[in-house]
């Protein structure tokens, strides 16, 4: 499978074939001067159809800078996409006509293909409303649809899963302070995988300071430079005239003005000190909005290249745990990831080269394979009823030695059924009568309620996934033979869906991933989030949720979970 990532601008359009097999670029360019010697998109696409020679290309995905509140998540373009993007153009005019232009000729080119639009904002489509809104007054920020959206979300996405990965853990365990400083330049908090603070805003005007822009200033100052300028002078100033070359009045890249600095320009020394100092402030900043930070991530082609800023931007954090090792930091950094910090640091400091290109290819390859599969393979779901496990010798004492479980039916489960046998729950407040036994015995017991049946009880079961029993509720037990008290065993189930290893390679899930399912078609719309994968030989594919959840979302039969992949992380993961 090859996919073919665009990343169109004004006047240039970068493109890469990549091979999903060994996520490596078969090709990658880019065509420069369009508008100029090159007229038009659709000639620099006719370039590229030229360099492929004949490689073949399975799909495409488009880097599309603004998704707005629209677009949260990758989606396959289709006509009402394509107007709905047209719609975005004012949120982001320096960017979204451009990719928009790609991708109307790359629809010409190869109007068979499915093709992705991937957006830099959908990695923080979540972020908290407290991070998202400003403090505007709410019924013109609603008027103008202003909030914070932020961007570089394939880079920040991509880089925490490979520092994470590289750690031998996933960006779920971690909270990290991505890093991404090139021209353009955001900050991230990635709290456990998810992106709950970012620098740039409604616009990537936003936040640190950038090759040619301010970043943050105060709104008070657009207002005194009104005074002289109009607002499209303002915006050139802020956007292309500021930052590293507005200081320097030299340039906009970073290794001219080390160069002067070094030499003694003070404009460059004080622009480089000031890059340095608000990345520290957003580093500190982002520690604060996550309760502490495991890990720094640097990348961006000042991140990845420049020892001296990051030492810089490190300096003095060894109240966040951070060691950071000078000669590691000075070595050539040919690797895609490097450790820059001691192995006594408590919060890790990595150099991770990005690929925004490859995590777009993953996104639009998750995107085709869901379009493909989720036409015939939806998840059937099953309410499961308050119900227990019983090991053998809790069997005995409740039902009498030498008794052995009666089978009553089959259940969807192979090789598990549901038992004629049925026992009293009793807990503090209350009592629930006839909880079925599903069979066969088990070497724990394991009783599962759902949080109605807490409360009748007066217990509290905490969730956990099947056969983690240990330290879960205590309860009691009476059967027909005699009474048993539990010190652990009671547990509310956690939600999950058993499937076989086809469906698993089908849905681009693994055994243990979480993942959200969208339940629809009934009265009540619900999407769950938090459902664990579990893959096996021996399952059928089938969602496990219990009494309270398929009442809130009025589960009726014949409804099933929809899958609609949400991004690459969550494809290891996530269908909605
Ligand atoms: P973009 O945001 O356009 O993708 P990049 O991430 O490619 O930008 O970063 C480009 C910037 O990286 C250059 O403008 C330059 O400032 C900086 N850069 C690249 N290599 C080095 C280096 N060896 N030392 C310092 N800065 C570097």
């Amino acid at each position: 499978m090859n996919i073919l990532v665009f990343n169109c601008g004004s006047s240039s359009l970068k493109y890469q074939l990549i091979d999903m097999q060994s996520e490596t670029s078969l090709l990658k360019g880019q065509v420069e001067k369009i508008g100029q010697t090159v007229k038009t998109h659709q000639e620099a696409i006719a370039i590229v159809v030229d360099q492929l020679k004949e490689k073949p290309v399975h799909g495409v995905g488009h880097r599309v800078v603004h998704g707005g509140s629209v677009f949260t998540k990758p989606v396959v373009i289709n006509a009402s996409v394509l107007e709905e993007l047209q719609a975005l153009n004012f949120l982001a005019p320096l960017h979204n006509p451009y990719n928009l232009q790609g991708i109307q000729a790359a629809l010409r080119t190869w109007p068979k293909l499915k093709q992705v639009a991937v957006f830099d904002t959908s990695f923080h489509a979540g972020l908290p409303r407290r991070a998202k809104y400003y403090g505007l007054n709410k019924e013109v920020a609603e008027e103008f649809k202003i909030q914070k959206f932020g961007f570089h979300g394939p880079s920040h996405n991509y880089v925490s899963d490979r520092a994470s990965e590289f750690l031998g853990v996933t960006a779920k365990d971690l909270k990290i302070i991505s890093l991404h400083l090139g021209n353009g330049a955001s900050a991230c908090a990635v709290e456990y995988g998810k992106s709950v603070e970012t620098s740039m805003g409604m616009t990537p005007l936003e936040g640190l300071l950038m090759g040619t822009r301010s970043g943050d200033i105060d709104p008070g100052v657009i207002f005194a430079l009104a005074k002289k300028y109009d607002l499209d002078d303002i915006e050139n100033i802020l956007n292309k005239k500021s930052g590293l070359l507005g200081l320097s009045g030299l340039s906009n890249d970073l290794r001219d003005i080390q160069d002067q600095a070094e030499q003694g320009n003070d404009d460059c020394r004080l622009a480089i000190n000031a890059f340095a100092h608000r990345v520290r402030k957003y580093i500190g900043a982002y520690a604060a909005v996550m309760g502490g930070v495991d890990l720094i991530v640097f990348t961006g082609g000042i991140g990845e290249n420049s020892a001296s800023m990051r030492r810089r931007v490190l300096q003095r954090l060894d109240f966040l745990g951070v060691d950071f090792d000078e000669d590691l930091n000075n070595e050539s950094h040919d690797k895609q990831v490097q450790m820059i910090s001691s192995n006594r640091s408590r919060t890790k400091v990595l150099v991770v080269k990005t690929n925004e290109e490859l995590m777009i290819a993953k996104e639009t390859n998750v995107m085709i394979n869901k379009a493909e599969v989720s036409a015939d393979l939806v998840i059937p779901i099953a309410v499961s009823a308050r119900h227990l496990h019983l090991d053998k010798e809790t069997f005995a004492k409740l039902f009498g030695e030498g008794k052995e479980p009666t089978k009553y039916k089959d259940i969807s489960q192979p090789g598990q059924y549901a038992c004629h046998e049925k026992v009293n729950l009793i807990g503090p407040r209350g009592v629930i009568k006839g909880v079925r036994l599903l069979g066969p015995l088990r070497p724990a017991n394991q009783i599962e309620i759902s949080r109605t049946d807490e409360y009748k009880l007066g217990v509290d079961a905490p969730i956990r996934d099947s056969g983690k029993v240990k330290d879960s509720a205590p309860i009691t037990l009476e059967g027909p033979a005699g009474t048993v008290h539990l010190k652990e065993g009671l547990i509310c189930a956690r939600r999950h869906i058993h499937m076989h290893p086809n469906d698993a390679n089908k849905l681009n899930v693994k055994d243990k991933d979480v993942v959200e399912i969208a339940i629809k078609g009934g009265p009540r719309d619900l999407t769950f989030g938090d459902v664990l994968v579990r893959v096996k030989d021996s399952y059928v594919l089938e969602m496990h949720i219990d009494t309270d959840e398929a009442n809130a979302c009025e589960l009726n039969k014949g409804m099933a979970g929809d899958l609609i992949y949400q991004s690459v992380e969550t494809a290891k993961g996530h269908f909605v």
